[in-house]
């Protein structure tokens, strides 16, 4: 299971906006993107004017970081989304939003993707009763995710929803006391409140 390994503020710098792979620290002063916002390197304070084609990149490169996918498993899920039925673009963001890491993040058990990936590939969750131990997993509607009861996360999940910093999504349900959510639809592009263009990443991987 291959993820990126390096400083995580370099990714947001680059990006030129807070993308919130820190969790809790994304909140406060020491964020990076409070005390240099500008690209990381040598010459970052002197990058020229972005192509179109750097645009689009750019693009992509984000919804990449934000959800902290691997180019090639990031072009699979391009693959897949061509595939479907419906906008390419949607069909994208909708993948993405579904695996398991981003569930837990989303239900406020993890304060960001990072942590939630961790949690999952820890064996802290059960899917419909079963441990489920992918962070990319597929959720479905109807599936319920839930803290398994064995699990010694127990405290941190209650902190985490305590600080609940993101509103749960309507696309699911929350059950604090049980520390479990049930997938309600599939999420709508209103519902994924991400500020990426994905039209332009359609329009990259296109050429
Ligand atoms: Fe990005 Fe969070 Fe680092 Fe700020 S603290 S630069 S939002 S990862």
């Amino acid at each position: 299971m291959a993820r990126y390994r390096d400083a995580k503020c370099r990714l947001c710098r680059r990006e030129g906006m807070k993308l919130f792979l820190k969790g809790a620290r994304c909140f406060t002063d020491k964020c990076a993107i409070e005390r240099r916002n500008y690209p990381p390197g040598q010459h970052g304070l002197n990058r020229g004017k972005l192509t179109a084609f750097g645009v689009q990149l750019r693009e992509k490169q984000k919804a990449k970081r934000i959800y902290g996918v691997l180019e090639s498993q990031f072009r699979k899920y391009f693959q897949w989304a061509e595939a479907e039925r419906g906008v390419t673009g949607e069909n994208l963001l909708r993948l993405l939003e579904l695996r398991l890491d981003n569930v837990v993040h989303r239900l406020g058990f993890a304060a960001s993707r990072r942590e939630g990936r961790q949690m999952v590939a820890h064996g802290h969750f059960q899917v419909n009763g079963r441990k489920v131990s992918i962070p990319s997993f597929l959720v479905k509607v109807g599936d319920a995710v839930q803290l398994r009861p064995t699990s010694k996360l127990q405290a941190r999940i209650d902190d985490n929803v305590n600080a609940g910093r993101g509103q749960v999504p309507q696309w699911l349900d929350l059950d604090t006391n049980e520390k479990k959510g049930v997938v309600r639809s599939l999420p709508l592009r209103d519902d994924i409140q991400i500020p990426v263009a994905e039209q332009l990443i359609v329009e990259l991987y296109s050429k």
